[in-house]
């Protein structure tokens, strides 16, 4: 199986015209067949931009654990599905930290994917504070968001193609205070341990993926890592350029 680079657009851009242009110019540069691309703009884009991809997957940023029903403002498995949705983002450190996202809301999230045949991008990773402090606290703090985010997940109905592990130190992601990509061999370090942990206490084998100001110039140094099976691309995913030249990164 290849590598997955996943766009996280956030709220851009400001039109969904914009958006569309953007996703064209990014699917006609595509030509790697062997990995896998995926795009995740703001949700009410999904269903344009999902119509200009063919070989780029189609991503959602978030999504809510109920059925139909009386969930204000939420959007359910249903309508990503009607979009044709393939992949969802869930916990990533934005709406944690911004919106309250707990781990038990982000478990609901993960169960509701799962049981609905939409695979997961399940985000995890620390904040300065603790990073400060060492890789041990640093590998403690994930197998407790591991735990929790993780918890009922069933190895019967989870295939490598359903679960994907973005490790994104918080600090590492630009937008956040004076933030600088995590050092490859780092980052290397806490995929392995998560590979090791979600093999023995799930029996389950996702894809492992990091992110956090991945760029034109550094991407290579985190693709060409066997460990690092992909990559979550913010800021660069808008400039196509740029995500393309990320993109070629990842072929072997
Ligand atoms: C992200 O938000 O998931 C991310 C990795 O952003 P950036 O690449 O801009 O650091």
């Amino acid at each position: 199986m290849g590598k997955i680079i996943i766009a996280n657009w956030k709220t851009n851009p400001d039109t969904p015209e914009k958006a569309v242009k953007l996703a064209r110019e990014i699917e006609k540069g595509v030509r790697d067949k062997k990995n896998e691309v995926a795009i995740a703009p703001p949700m009410p884009y999904l269903l344009p931009v999902g119509q200009a991809l063919k070989k780029i997957k189609l991503a959602a940023q978030d999504v809510f654990w109920g059925d139909l029903g009386a969930y204000t403002g939420e959007i359910s498995w249903h309508q990503l599905k009607h979009c044709e949705v393939s992949y969802v983002i869930v916990g990533h450190s934005e709406r944690r930290r911004l919106v309250g996202e707990t781990d038990e809301m982000i478990n609901k999230k993960v169960l509701a994917c799962l049981k609905h045949g939409l695979s997961v991008i399940l985000c995890v990773g620390e904040p300065k504070q603790i990073r400060h402090r060492g890789l041990v606290l640093v590998k403690k703090f994930i197998s407790n968001q591991l735990e929790k985010d993780l918890r009922g997940i069933k190895s019967s109905f989870t295939s490598r193609e359903s679960l994907v592990i973005a490790y994104e130190p918080i600090w590492a992601i630009s937008g956040s205070a004076a933030s600088h990509p995590d050092k490859p061999n780092d980052a290397v370090e806490v995929i392995s341990y998560i590979r090791t942990i979600t093999r023995k206490l799930y029996r389950l084998s996702p894809r492992i993926i990091y992110g956090g100001s991945v760029n034109q110039k550094n991407a290579r140094s985190f693709l060409s890592q066997k460990e690092i099976n992909g990559a979550l691309v913010g800021g660069a995913s808008l400039k196509p350029r740029e995500f393309l030249k990320i993109i070629e990164a990842a072929k072997q």
